[in-house]
């Protein structure tokens, strides 16, 4: 199939490939829109099996970006890179700086990000070769935290913002006292259950390793579940804050909570489930839009900004929520249906 026939390529601008025989780089950049701005997205490594599962992997991830970054009111488009290999087994130092050079050869058109199998050490490598490589700064975060260029605790801010949001729009109330399930207690989902705690929240946790939901039940006062549990229980939020598809089929017929914000990306296993949730009363906060502090803080550790600059942003995802909250209701439509109208309305305008 060639790449313009593909089923996902959605007039993509830009797809580039590049196989460097000296370091055995094979990688693919992808730049969906660049209408709102330069294209900003991650670079993952993934031992895909085959070149056409790595390109059906970019052209998805990157038509998102597109997405994510209007709705978080960025001047960026979307785009994102892959690299055929297994992180563990063929990633090496001249790799990276391979890939660098690939990122360079777009004069810009494409700015690189982590992603899955890559780490900031990585990027480091990377811009060595590239200037239009982000998400490397060392700060010191407004959260309180060190941070090294991974925008993790800037994603659990925004996904704190808009769990009070949707919280404040279904119920009429603060957090105080709301019982939270949280599927996922990593990078993302611990620091979202703190913020969480600070405001009154009553947390139920999840996670497959005991480290941090002993940690969470300690200083947090959670209450453990198990992950086979957490999605059915009879609380007001269900926060999926681990891998993608968990609102499937199966876990719609048994939820209880009345709202679903949290960080996993994709988190509907198929779009129509956003119009089950709706008719069930369930209030879902689209995860590219509430998930958004990541891309955030890659823009504005680009742009050199100050900690409260971030900050004002990512409290804007409360303000992008109640517009497609009210919008849904106005129309009867399915929340995630609405926000890809309005990026659409962003993006192609
Ligand atoms: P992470 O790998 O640090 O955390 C995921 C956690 O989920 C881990 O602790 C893992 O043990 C747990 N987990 C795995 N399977 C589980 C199960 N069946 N039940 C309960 N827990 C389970 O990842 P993260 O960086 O915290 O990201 C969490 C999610 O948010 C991912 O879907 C990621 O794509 C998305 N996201 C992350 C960022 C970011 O800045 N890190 C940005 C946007 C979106």
């Amino acid at each position: 199939m060639s790449v313009f026939d593909h089923i996902e390529f959605d007039e993509h601008e830009h797809v580039a490939f590049c196989h460097d025989k000296e370091t055995g780089l094979k990688a693919i950049i992808a730049v969906h829109n660049s209408h709102l701005g330069p294209a900003l997205g991650g670079c993952r490594m993934w031992p895909y099996a085959s070149s056409e599962e790595a390109l059906n992997d970019v052209l998805r991830l990157s038509k998102g970006m597109t997405y994510k970054a209007a709705m978080a009111n960025l001047s960026q488009g979307g785009g994102k890179a892959v690299i055929i290999g297994d992180p563990r087994v063929h990633k090496t130092p001249e790799m990276m700086r391979a890939m660098g050079r690939f990122v360079e050869s777009l004069s810009g058109k494409y700015i690189s990000a982590e992603d899955s199998g890559m780490s900031v050490s990585d990027l480091k490598l990377m811009a060595e070769e590239s200037t239009y490589i982000s998400g490397t700064k060392a700060s010191y975060h407004f959260a309180g935290e060190e941070a090294d260029g991974n925008p993790a605790p800037s994603t659990a801010y925004g996904v704190f913002v808009g769990v009070k949001a949707s919280v404040e729009y279904k119920f009429g109330t603060s957090l105080k006292g709301k019982k939270v399930a949280i599927q996922g207690l990593g990078h993302v989902g611990y620091r979202l259950a703190e913020h969480l705690h600070r405001e009154g929240a009553e947390l139920y946790v999840a996670d497959i390793y005991p480290e941090s939901l002993n940690r969470a039940k300690e200083q947090l006062n959670a209450t453990i579940v198990s992950p086979q549990e957490i999605l059915m229980l009879d609380v007001d939020v269900v926060a999926p804050c681990a891998m993608g598809a968990t609102i499937n089929r199966q876990s719609v017929e048994t939820l209880k909570a009345k709202v679903i914000a949290g960080a996993a990306n994709n988190q509907l296993a198929t779009e129509d489930l956003g119009e089950v949730l709706r008719s069930k009363g369930v209030l879902y906060a689209p995860d590219y839009v509430i998930n958004a502090g990541g891309i955030i803080d890659i823009y504005h550790q680009k742009m050199l900004s100050s900690n409260e600059a971030l900050k004002t942003h990512l409290e804007k995802i409360g303000h992008t929520l109640r517009e497609i909250y009210s919008r849904a209701d106005e129309q009867k439509l399915a929340t995630n249906v609405v926000a890809n109208s309005l990026a659409e309305e962003k993006f192609r305008k």
